[in-house]
Formats: structure tokens, sequence, C-alpha cells
């Protein structure tokens, strides 16, 4: 454990399942070896609403946070139920500034399968994890790999969010490691 770094604070944006935030602070612990603590939730962002798309543009929410203070955390990764995009983008599972401190997570399309069945819990949680952990690779610099298994591999759908582990590749984990020192 890297006990000199400021825990990684996991934050609710409006009403999220307490199961799932734990699920997200305890991977990050296990996979990437840092404290974590669950913070009070924060309003739903609303001045993020995008009214014509009917979704919630990312990189204003991302702005707000990195103006907002954090005393105690250096990395906030923000949970939130509403469909993110990105202008480029129809919609992004999570979104993170290149060595930013927020980081986005939203459970939105995690909920269905490609196929329109409805996954197990414990998948829309694991799903939930994988990109948290991703999302949280970025705020420590780290960027898109080409390893299909690697955690930092650019995932666009569900297929490949699945496909997915929940290890960084060698080259990748070197380099976090780096960053953590
Ligand atoms: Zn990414
Ligand atoms: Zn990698």
């Amino acid at each position: 454990m890297i006990s000199n770094k400021k825990p990684v604070g996991v934050v609710p944006l409006g009403e999220v399942s307490e199961i799932v935030l734990k699920v997200v602070a305890d991977h990050i612990t296990r996979c990437f070896k840092l404290f974590t603590q669950i913070l009070s939730p924060l309003e739903q962002p609303e001045y993020a609403l995008d009214e014509r798309r009917l979704q919630y543009n990312a990189g204003i929410i991302i702005e707000m946070f990195e103006s907002m203070h954090f005393s105690d955390h250096d990395k906030i990764i923000a949970v939130l139920n509403q469909d993110l995009f990105i202008p480029i983008f129809t919609h992004v599972f999570g979104e993170a500034r290149q060595g930013g401190k927020c980081g986005l997570v939203s459970l939105f399309r995690l909920a269905k399968n490609p196929d329109g069945s409805s996954p197990l819990r414990s998948l829309i949680h694991e799903r939930a994890a994988k990109v948290a952990l991703h999302e949280l690779g970025h705020l420590f610099d780290l960027f898109h790999c080409e390893q299909k298994l690697c955690l930092m591999h650019f995932s666009g759908s569900i297929e490949e969010l699945d496909e997915m582990s929940f290890h960084l590749c060698e080259y990748c984990s070197i380099y976090l490691q780096d960053k953590l020192r």
C-alpha cells in the first residue's frame, strides 16, 4: 500500500447505490494499491445538462470539479447515473483529463448488455470499477494502451469493456508505479 499519498476520494453525484461506490473503492485499493475514501454525495450536475441531447456534458462537470478545492484528496472519482457525452462522441462511459484531478464514471450505459438483456448486478459493478480504474489511470497521466486486456485500453463499447481485465499491462504498470513514487 502506498501510504504517503492522500486517499482517492470516491464521490457520488446525486443518488448512487452504496454498493457500487464500495466496489469502485475496493478495486482502486486492490488494483492500484491506493487508499480510498467514500465522500458525502454532491448534487446531481444539472448545470451540465445539454437540453438538445438530454445528456450531461462531461467536460463541463470536470471543469467544475477541477475548480473545486478538495484539501484531503488529490484525486477524485465521481460516480453518477446520468448519461455523459463529450462533443465528439455520442456517449462516454467515463471521462478524465490527462494528469487531472477528477475522473467521472457514468453508470447509465453499464446496466444493459449489447443484446439488450440485463446483466447481473455484479457485472454492472465490475464494469463501473473498470471505468473508474481507467479514468484514474488518466488522472495519473497514463495514456491509452494498445493491449486489449490492459485497463488503459480504450473501450467504446460494452463488449470491449467486458473484454478488458482488471490489470494494467506491464508497461502501464511500470509507468503508474513511477508516477506514484
Ligand atoms: Zn481513456
Ligand atoms: Zn497497458
